[in-house]
């Protein structure tokens, strides 16, 4: 048996403690969408419990309808800021009348002296189709939750089912559950959604802030490719994958001819369309399980899984020749790109480092070739 009215008092002032915290955390900062929304959630939260909490000292009946608005409120709050959080579009045009709607009806049944029992059932209900919205918003089908996002989700869902039965409990009497089991059970699930909500809004925050700055640290913000470190992080996944699978694996180095002409002739801006329009060639010339990053400047290089050095000078003469058709629109028609390429296949004996140097030795006899062109790097050992 739970003390529900001292539970009331735990859970209001839990909600406001979350609340406070949070004005705490987003003061002078730029935190993260409807993290705003979802305090003010939890503060009016608290505020309806503490509210039910002192209403048998004051015994004003119309306290009965605000605390229901209030609830009603709270959780049109909580939804929004979700829906916010998760991008959602035109999310106003549903929420916004279904609240307005449910808030014009509790105040009506409050101001009309409904009875305290279908009061708390209209609430009840209005607050398990906000949570079981809740619910939908973080399970959508046809999404991929995150594990994080499913446990949220899954306790929004049994809160709505818990407050539903209550709902129902307060209409029938008895049936479907007692009324005070389902009482009891409501708030219980009003706890562990004070939790799990409180902490899990906060850790799916974080979890957004995490994946951008892992996206900012790897990539390379003019042209969207891996950076140099990204690149070579996963270049030497690639090698370890390739030398277990007893695999070929081809590299090439590429750097950008006469690229400080471009800058010299059409301008900083227009080289910086150049490095773009180059990057987003490369892109559509490789194979999804090829990976291609920008070391630096102009210089570029790419990572071909499974191929051989056939394979790969084919794929490199490709990637020439799709590069001299691409139009870097402001420098006009009269300028053509063009790129040279230093191509090696990794030897079992060699770092990535080693296998690197090779390519970017073949990339400069490209150069000194005349520019333009694809060149072999030489295998490791006669080089030795
Ligand atoms: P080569 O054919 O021998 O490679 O000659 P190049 O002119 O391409 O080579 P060089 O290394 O002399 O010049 C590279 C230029 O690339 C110099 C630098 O100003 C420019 N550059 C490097 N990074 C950027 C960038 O992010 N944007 C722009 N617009 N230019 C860049
Ligand atoms: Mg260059
Ligand atoms: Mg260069």
């Amino acid at each position: 048996m739970i003390d529900i009215h001292s539970f009331l008092l735990a859970l209001g002032v839990g909600n406001i403690a979350f609340a406070v915290l949070m004005a705490g955390y987003t003061h002078g900062a730029a935190p993260s969408p409807g993290l705003r929304l979802w305090m003010w959630a939890r503060f009016g939260m608290g505020l309806c419990q503490l509210l039910g909490w002192c209403r048998p000292f004051l015994n004003v009946p119309a306290l009965h309808g605000l605390e229901g608005a209030g609830w009603v409120l709270a959780v049109t709050l909580e939804v929004a800021a979700y829906c916010i959080f998760f991008g959602l579009e035109r999310w106003q045009r549903v929420l916004l009348p279904i609240a307005a709607l449910s808030l014009a009806i509790v105040l009506a049944a409050g101001s009309a002296g409904a009875p305290v029992v279908y009061l708390t059932a209209l609430v009840s209900g209005v607050v398990a189709l906000f949570a079981a919205a809740m619910a939908w918003i973080l399970l959508r089908p046809r999404r991929r939750a995150s594990l994080l996002q499913r446990i949220i989700g899954v306790n929004d869902a049994v809160f709505a089912v818990s407050v539903a039965l209550w709902a129902a409990s307060c209409l029938t009497g008895e049936a479907p559950m007692g009324l005070r089991a389902a009482q009891e059970s409501a708030y219980l699930a009003g706890y562990l959604l004070m939790i799990v909500n409180g902490f899990g809004f906060l850790l799916l925050c974080k979890e957004k802030d995490d994946a951008e700055m892992a996206r900012l640290a790897t990539t390379d913000c003019l042209t969207g490719l891996p950076n140099r470190h990204a690149f070579l992080e996963r270049a030497e996944h690639a090698r370890q994958a390739a030398l277990r699978q007893r695999q070929p694996l081809a590299l090439a180095m590429m750097d950008i001819d006469h690229f400080k002409q471009i800058n010299d002739r059409f301008g900083h801006a227009t080289g910086d369309e150049a490095l773009t329009v180059f990057a987003r060639t490369v892109r559509e010339t490789l194979r999804a399980h090829e990976t291609v990053g920008r070391l630096g400047g102009e210089e570029f290089a790419m990572v071909l899984p499974g191929t051989d050095l056939g394979g790969a000078l084919q794929a490199a003469e490709r990637l020439r020749q799709a590069v001299r058709e691409a139009t870097v629109i402001t420098s006009g028609t009269g300028y053509t790109m063009t790129v040279s390429i230093g191509v090696v296949v990794l030897d079992p004996n060699e770092t990535l480092g080693m296998a690197l140097a090779r390519a970017d030795h073949a990339l400069y006899a490209a150069k000194s070739g005349g520019r333009d062109r694809v060149e072999a790097g030489m295998p490791q050992q006669r080089r030795a």
